[in-house]
């Protein structure tokens, strides 16, 4: 999907500026990477006519395509939907702080609930309590204890034969007694939702007045959680949402849906069946997740805020001099390095991202620095004039960075390709770029 969607791109780079036709094109594509990475289907629709709206008639910045324009209105339209920043747990102002889980069976607020205690734990030095509420389901009460357990965190249980709001009620207690700071409620879940259930979790919530209702949702069930989230919500107000299992390959097309039916946070993500494997929920990484578009998105950025005008302007300049040399190729390693994964990069040169022979390029960074130590290694006549690399010098030069000779020479000898191509190139000839990092 994302070659179609470059393919649009690409296309559209070719033309000076926008069209409605050409927004259409590039809206049709995304639709279809939102329907495939499971959004909702009245969500999606509800998105691109926003977003079209907002394309046509936009002014394209200077240093962006048309196209890159409407992928970036649709990246902070995605970010702004899914609530721009993160958004922090919230805080009762004295002890305890309670947090209720809910959620269908299987979603993971067992897991999350031992996740989130020992994030807190390892993070804050808190003290967190977890009280086992879901008596339904045999082994329930076993696992969180073997959780608690394993991140040495205290466990309340009466078994399976006791009301889970009385549970809850002598289960804070407890909490209160002991002091500790943070209480999760590890609540039943059933497969769909039914009134039993609700009633039982309306209780609960009436009788702990949690800080936390914390919906967990499994990011796999894609289409379906949408309903899952609304008639939790519905009935309990919940008061924020964590996403599990996008360790796996689905696109978290969820977090868009739920945000936009429910208008409640997504706080967290849970990406491993591990104790470690929560993190933050951040919208704007969730948005280039869900576009399927990897690092292009952060290279529109960079692309805009990095490029130098001027330093531009004076490589220009050297190159048609051809006074191009080793501290200037030394500014562009920087440069490169700093803009992220090179790969990505050369894509976003028009034409490069179609270009069969870069389909399966790789670049290792570790390439990089080795390449850097060898320049380093250079005296400043050295780098000012590289005609002057004799194998003397190339035999000091390979002894002070660490690197065989060999390594030097082919170095010495891509960087004299790498004039010649750029001299080519200030000749408005792009050929032979492929071999700047092949080799
Ligand atoms: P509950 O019924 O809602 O309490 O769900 P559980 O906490 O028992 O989790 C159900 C299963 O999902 C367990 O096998 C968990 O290890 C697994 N699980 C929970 N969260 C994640 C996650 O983020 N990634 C993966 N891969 N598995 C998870
Ligand atoms: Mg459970």
């Amino acid at each position: 999907l994302t070659e179609r969607l470059q393919n649009a791109i690409s296309k559209l780079r070719r033309k000076g500026k926008i069209s409605e036709a050409d927004v259409k094109e590039v809206m049709r594509e995304i639709r279809l990477a939102l329907l495939e990475a499971d959004v909702n289907f009245t969500v999606v629709k509800n998105f691109v006519k926003k977003v079209k709206n907002r394309a046509v008639g936009a002014e394209v910045l200077e240093s962006l395509t048309p196209a890159q324009q409407i992928v970036k209105i649709v990246n902070e339209e995605l970010i702004e939907v899914m609530g721009e920043e993160a958004s922090p747990l919230n805080k009762s102002s004295k002890i305890p702080t309670i947090i209720m889980m809910v959620g269908l069976q299987g979603a993971g607020k067992t897991t999350t609930a031992a996740k989130l205690a020992n994030k807190l734990k390892k993070e804050q030095n808190a003290r967190p309590f977890m009280i086992a509420a879901d008596i339904y389901r045999p082994a329930a009460i076993d696992q969180l204890k073997i959780l608690g357990n394993e991140i040495d965190v205290p466990v309340f249980e009466m078994g399976t034969d006791v009301n889970p709001v009385e549970i809850v009620r002598q289960g804070l207690e407890v909490a209160k007694e002991n002091k500790n700071d943070y209480v999760f409620i590890d609540t039943a879940g059933r497969l769909q939702i039914d009134e039993k259930l609700m009633n039982e979790l309306a209780e609960i919530k009436e009788l702990a007045n949690p800080n936390e209702i914390l919906l967990t949702v499994d990011a796999m069930t894609g289409q379906n959680a949408v309903e899952v989230a609304q008639g939790f919500n519905d009935q309990l107000d919940v008061t924020g949402v964590i996403l599990t299992k996008l360790d796996g390959d689905t696109r978290g097309g969820a977090a868009l849906s739920i945000r936009e039916v429910t208008g409640k946070p997504i706080k967290f993500i849970g990406q491993g069946e591990k104790m470690s494997d929560l993190d933050v929920f951040y919208p704007d990484r969730m948005a280039s997740r869900i576009l399927g578009m990897g690092d292009m998105l952060t290279l529109i950025e960079k692309a805009q805020q990095d490029f130098d005008q001027k330093e531009a302007e004076k490589l220009a300049l050297k190159m048609r001099e051809n006074s191009f040399d080793f501290n200037d190729f030394l500014n562009q390693l920087e440069q490169v390095q700093n803009m992220g994964p090179i790969e990505d990069l050369i894509k976003m040169i028009p034409g490069m991202a179609t270009n069969p022979a870069l389909k399966n390029l790789k670049v290792d960074p570790k390439d990089l620095e080795r390449t850097k130590a060898i320049v380093y290694s250079m005296t400043k006549q050295e780098r000012e004039n590289p005609n002057l690399l004799n194998p003397s010098r190339r035999r000091r030069i390979a002894a002070g960075s660490g690197r065989p000779i060999q390594e030097v020479n082919r170095m010495i000898k891509q960087f004299k390709q790498m004039q010649d191509m750029m001299k080519k190139m200030s000749n408005g000839n792009l050929g032979g770029l492929e071999n700047m990092f092949g080799n």
